[in-house]
């Protein structure tokens, strides 16, 4: 792989790049469907009204993990009476403090991430570009121990084109010079390469659902590596 030439800025998305974050999303919609295992058609029903609510959830309030408790809870508000006390009729609310409880803990890093930070710290100036809300993204920096690194963290309702364009004109840089790296193609790559950015995916398997759109492969700045370290033979 050929290295990237003349880079001077490196921003990267957090959520599922640097650490895992869909998946304790992915574990709490499953356990909450679960439920309705005995009852084939109106699981089918339920996780089709999950996808609704979701998107509604979503462009009122935005995504992160308060969003998903009022999801959840409007979900349950619907299908609750197709639930007994033997399948569960008052487990959303256990299956939510499960849920919350990533809210407390360090996200758990990929593999890699802070040994390869350390060493891009050395020859890039490191930024952030996440999504969600500003209290939960902070406090997520402060608890990967990860903060240090970057120069500023940019945390936004959501990652689109006007975005990128506000980033690059505040800090005046060539967009030639700067590279997004992320996991989801839809929020980190084509936004950034249609700004004239570099990008470089990484895929994760478990990308939340209304972050993917096919990647803009073609485009002579798209770069995918399949692991954090990997970032190194190209940077
Ligand atoms: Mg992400």
């Amino acid at each position: 792989m050929k290295k990237l030439r003349g880079v001077k800025q490196l921003i990267f998305d957090a959520d599922d790049t640097l650490w895992e974050n869909n998946i304790y999303f992915i574990r709490a919609t499953e356990n909450y469907l679960q439920l309705f295992d005995s009852q084939p058609e109106i699981k089918k029903r339920v996780a089709k009204r999950f996808n609704e609510i979701e998107k509604q959830v979503v462009t009122d309030l935005g995504c992160g993990s308060d969003s998903y408790n009022i999801l959840l809870r409007k979900l349950h508000d619907e299908f609750q009476d197709k639930l007994t006390d033997r399948t569960g009729k008052n487990s959303v609310e256990e299956i939510l403090e499960k849920f919350n409880l990533h809210r407390e803990m360090p996200p758990p890093l990929f593999r890699g991430v802070s040994e390869t930070l350390d060493e891009f710290a050395k020859r890039y100036e490191l930024y952030a570009l996440t999504k969600g809300k500003q209290d939960e993204q902070s406090d997520k920096f402060l608890r990967s121990g990860l903060r240090g690194f970057f120069r500023e963290i940019h945390i936004v309702p959501e990652k689109n084109d006007k975005v990128y364009k506000k980033l690059i004109e505040e800090h005046a840089w060539v967009p030639k010079e700067t590279c997004m790296i992320g996991n989801s193609p839809k929020s980190d790559i084509n936004p950034a390469l249609r700004c004239g950015m570099w990008a470089i995916l990484i895929p994760y398997r478990h990308t939340w659902r209304l972050d993917l759109e096919e990647p803009m492969s073609g485009h002579p700045g798209y770069r995918t590596v399949a692991s954090f370290p990997e970032l190194l033979n190209l940077l």
